[in-house]
């Protein structure tokens, strides 16, 4: 396998985008990033011609693998050849709204933007203004896009931004607390609890490692918003439609927000965020209100065709039952390897999301865990040691991932994520094959 194009494409990327990319994680792959040329099912070529069984699938939107089913691609590019835009409502984005409320529990009504950023963003905008509140709190370790209000590290009483160029004075209004942690989530809003206008959470941290939540957990979080009038929001950009089928993980975990963000299989691989929830808190968006949102690409027809298509196949299709039953056996098979060559680490995942986390635990037998990927069960000899909350992916082997095993794994033809905080994701294109011989490359590198 040579990376002769790959090479010289980056050569030449580095002197035109800042670090040769155009998002920062597609660098993260030592030594240098695959350029992709094109997808094929489950498996993507690079530049070289090199083909490999592809986890990272877009990293999350692609529900079907990189081809599309016949009806999604026949939608989209009709919509292409009748024109890209038109700042005018088009009854797609109608049709793609009712989809949406007939299926997540909790969402009345929803605001189309083009990416998860630009969800949070308004979210976080729609909370502050229903409540008349600043504050928010985050999830240490969570990811909401790259926004100026959640790239704030530290804790509820010290938090910083995360990133050069974010002003102090904009972090103080975020209140950082570690996920799982019900007294620390009781705490901070004892202390702020009047000046807390949402809770900004994802229902599975799945950006940093993947940690599941606790027994309860989000039930005390939505108890405390209901206790002192913040909102609620859910971000569902990586889980929805993926995590919980076409409820998402609200329907899953049993959980009715005030507000969901979406992004990524809404939009079926196109630029794409959303804004769901209640009709008296989405309404608050100009023009019905007074929160002001806007976008000149807001409701892409090219984005609302893959979406809506995309999901009403998933809706008539076993394509869940075909995703989670290959997450599942990748899980169940990892949990075996784990425990015969590599006893310190965690198997996590849920539904078609997988990933071993390099975690240093001592040792305890692996026989009584959650076969599926850690379920935080109270009863597991090893549940003080798997993975609680984002911050932990940073304390786990993550050189040994990065500079080691990753860059084996896909000299044997396997990619999985590009570094120890992105989770893996099953595509309906994927195979058994696909998982047996992904298997044999863990058995033979980790
Ligand atoms: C990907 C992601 C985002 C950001 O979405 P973009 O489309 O990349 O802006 C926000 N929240 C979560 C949970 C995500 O996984």
């Amino acid at each position: 396998m040579t990376h002769e194009r790959t090479r010289e494409i980056y050569d030449r990327a580095l002197s035109v985008l800042p670090g040769g990319v155009n998002s920062a994680v597609r660098a993260a792959p030592q030594p240098y990033p695959l350029f992709a040329r094109k997808g094929d099912g489950g498996h993507v070529v690079d530049a070289d011609g090199n083909r490999y069984v592809d986890w990272i699938q877009g990293l999350g939107p692609l529900l079907y693998g990189h081809d599309l089913p016949e009806p999604v691609t026949a939608a989209v590019q009709k919509r292409v050849a009748e024109g890209p835009v038109f700042g005018m409502p088009t009854e797609l984005e109608v049709e793609h709204a009712e989809f949406v409320t007939r299926h997540v529990p909790s969402v009345e009504m929803i605001r189309f933007v083009n990416s998860g950023t630009e969800a949070t963003v308004s979210a976080v905008r729609l909370a502050r203004a229903v409540t008349e509140r600043n504050k928010v709190v985050v999830m240490q370790g969570g990811y909401h896009g790259a926004q100026e209000s959640t790239l704030v590290e530290g804790d509820a009483d010290h938090p910083k931004p995360s990133t050069h160029g974010i002003p102090q004075s904009f972090a103080k209004h975020t209140l950082p607390v570690p996920f799982n942690d019900a007294e620390a989530a009781k705490d901070v809003f004892e202390e702020h609890g009047d000046d807390i206008a949402g809770v900004l959470v994802e229902p599975v941290q799945a950006n940093s490692g993947i940690a599941y939540p606790v027994d309860g957990y989000h039930e005390t979080l939505a108890d405390l918003c209901e206790e002192y009038g913040s909102l609620l929001v859910w971000d569902e950009v990586i889980t929805g439609f993926r995590v919980g089928g076409l409820g998402c993980a609200q329907s899953k975990f049993d959980i009715d927000p005030d507000v969901t963000t979406f992004g990524k299989i809404i939009g079926g691989g196109f630029p794409v965020g959303a804004i769901g929830g209640k009709t008296e808190y989405v309404e608050q968006f100009t023009p019905s209100g007074d929160v002001f949102q806007a976008g000149t690409f807001s409701g892409h027809p090219a984005a609302m065709a893959a979406g809506l298509e995309g999901l009403k196949y998933a809706a008539e299709h076993d394509v869940y039952d075909h995703v989670n039953d290959l997450g599942r056996r990748l899980r169940e098979g990892l949990s075996e390897i784990v425990a015969e060559r590599a006893p310190e680490y965690t198997v996590v995942g849920t539904d078609s999301i997988f990933k071993v986390a390099f975690t240093r635990a001592d040792a305890p037998p692996q026989d009584d865990c959650c076969a599926n990927g850690c379920r935080q069960d109270p009863e597991c000899a090893r549940f003080g040691a798997c993975p609680k909350r984002g911050t932990d992916a940073a304390r786990m082997e993550t050189d040994r991932y990065a500079r080691l095993f990753r860059p084996a794994m896909r000299d044997d033809g396997v990619l999985v994520s590009q570094n120890q905080y992105e989770a893996n994701f099953v595509s309906y294109a994927h195979t058994e094959e696909d998982v047996e011989r992904t298997l044999d490359a863990y058995r033979e590198h980790l």
